[in-house]
C-alpha cells in the first residue's frame, strides 16, 4: 500500500507505507539525506528513522533549519548525559532540553563539586562518544516498564516526570550505553556532533520550585563543524564587549538604582542626548515613510481594558486601576 506525501512546495509523491524520513530524503537527493537531521510530519518533529504510515505533509530539516538545530542540540544533551554518567556513576538526571543557542541538562551530582576542570573532562568524553557514531534508537515502553527501569536505576527525578505521563505515550531513547526518558526527536547518530563546548554551570531548582533541591545546570553548545564553533565563540566574545549593561556604565549613558527598581534605567545626560538623537532619527524615518504622528494618554479608562480583555486576563498582575480622589473613575496605565 502507498501513502501520499506532500512536500513543502506542494508537490505530492507516493511512497510505500512505512517509509522513513531518511528514505524520503534519499529519494529527493543524496545531499539532503546526508545533511538531514529531523523531519516534520503533519506538524510534529520526528526522527528520520521513524516509519510514516499515513498520508503526510512533511518538511525535512537540516542544520540550517531551527528544527534541525533543535534535534541536533537535543541529541547533544543526551550525549552530555552519557558522558556525565560514565565519568560520575550515580549521577541523576532532571530535564535536558535544547534552547535557542545550544542545550542544557539539570543534573544531581550528589556531593560532588563541579568546576572548570570537570567541564573540560565532560567535553572530552562527549567528543569520544560522538566519534563512536552511536545511533539514537526509539522504543515505546509501558508506564510500568519505564517506572521499573528508573526505580532500578534510582533516578527519582525521572520517576517524578513519569508520574505526569500517560501509559501509551512513553518513549525511551538509547544511544551507546545511555537510556533516557524522552519524546525525541533526535539526529540519526552521534557522529555528526563534531565540535563541543560546555559554556557554564548554574544552580537550578528542580522544576523551578525553590522548595525543591538545587540541581546543577550545565549549559553547552555543539556544532557539525569545528569552524562553526570557533565562529560562535568569537561572536560571544564580541557580544560581551558590546553588552549594553557594560557599555551603559562605561560611557555614562544610564544608571540603575535598587530604590527605583532594577531593570528601570535612569538616563544620565550623555545617555539622554543619545536617546533624543535616536528618537529624532526614528521620527524622521516614520514621517518619510508616510506616517502621521499622534499622541495618546499614558492612562486609559478601566472600561477600555475590560473591552480589550486585558483586564480579565492580566488585571490582577498588571492592570490595577488608579482611582480619582472621589473614587468616581478608574484608570489603568497604558503599556
Ligand atoms: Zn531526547
Amino acid at each position: 500500500m502507498n501513502i501520499k506525501v506532500t512536500l513543502p512546495d506542494g508537490t505530492q509523491r507516493e511512497y510505500p507505507k512505512g517509509i522513513t524520513g531518511f528514505e524520503i530524503a534519499k529519494s529527493i537527493s543524496e545531499g539532503l539525506a546526508r545533511n538531514a537531521m529531523s523531519i516534520e510530519v503533519n506538524g510534529e518533529i520526528w526522527d528520520l528513522s521513524r516509519a510514516i504510515s499515513t498520508d503526510a505533509s512533511i518538511r525535512i530539516f537540516t542544520w540550517n533549519d531551527k528544527g534541525g538545530k533543535y534535534a541536533f542540540w537535543h541529541s547533544s544533551a543526551h550525549v552530555m548525559a552519557e558522558a556525565l554518567e560514565s565519568l560520575y556513576p550515580g549521577v541523576k538526571f532532571g530535564i535536558g532540553p535544547p534552547i535557542e543557542n545550544g542545550f542544557y541538562y539539570d543534573v544531581d551530582l550528589g556531593d560532588k563539586d563541579f568546576g572548570e576542570d570537570d567541564l573540560l573532562a565532560v567535553e572530552k568524553k562527549m567528543i569520544e562518544l560522538a566519534r563512536q557514531n552511536n545511533s539514537f534508537t526509539r522504543k515505546e515502553v509501558s508506564k510500568k516498564e519505564a517506572v521499573d527501569y528508573f526505580e532500578k536505576k534510582g533516578d527519582e527525578y525521572k520517576l517524578e516526570l513519569l508520574k505526569d505521563l500517560e501509559d501509551g505515550t512513553i518513549t525511551f531513547y538509547q544511544q551507546g550505553n545511555f537510556v533516557d526518558l524522552c519524546r525525541g526527536p533526535h539526529i540519526p547518530g552521534t557522529g555528526s556532533i563534531k565540535a563541543v563546548k560546555l559554556l557554564n554551570v548554574a544552580g537550578a531548582y528542580w522544576r523551578g520550585n525553590e522548595n525543591n533541591k538545587m540541581l546543577t545546570r550545565i549549559y553547552g553548545i555543539t556544532f557539525p563543524k569545528q569552524k562553526e564553533l570557533e565562529e560562535h565563540l568569537m561572536m560571544l566574545e564580541e557580544a560581551k564587549k558590546r553588552d549594553h549593561r557594560k557599555l551603559g556604565k562605561e560611557l555614562e549613558l544610564f544608571a540603575f538604582s535598587e530604590k527605583v527598581g532594577m531593570g528601570l534605567p535612569l538616563w544620565l545626560p550623555k545617555g539622554t542626548i543619545l536617546r533624543e538623537r535616536l528618537e529624532q532619527f526614528m521620527r524622521k524615518a516614520q514621517i518619510k515613510a508616510g506616517y502621521d504622528p499622534v499622541v495618546t494618554p499614558h492612562i486609559g479608562s478601566k472600561s477600555l481594558y475590560v473591552t480589550s480583555g486585558h483586564y480579565e486576563k492580566y488585571g490582577k498582575d498588571s492592570f490595577q486601576p488608579i482611582h480619582t480622589p472621589d473614587e468616581s473613575e478608574e484608570f489603568c496605565l497604558n503599556r
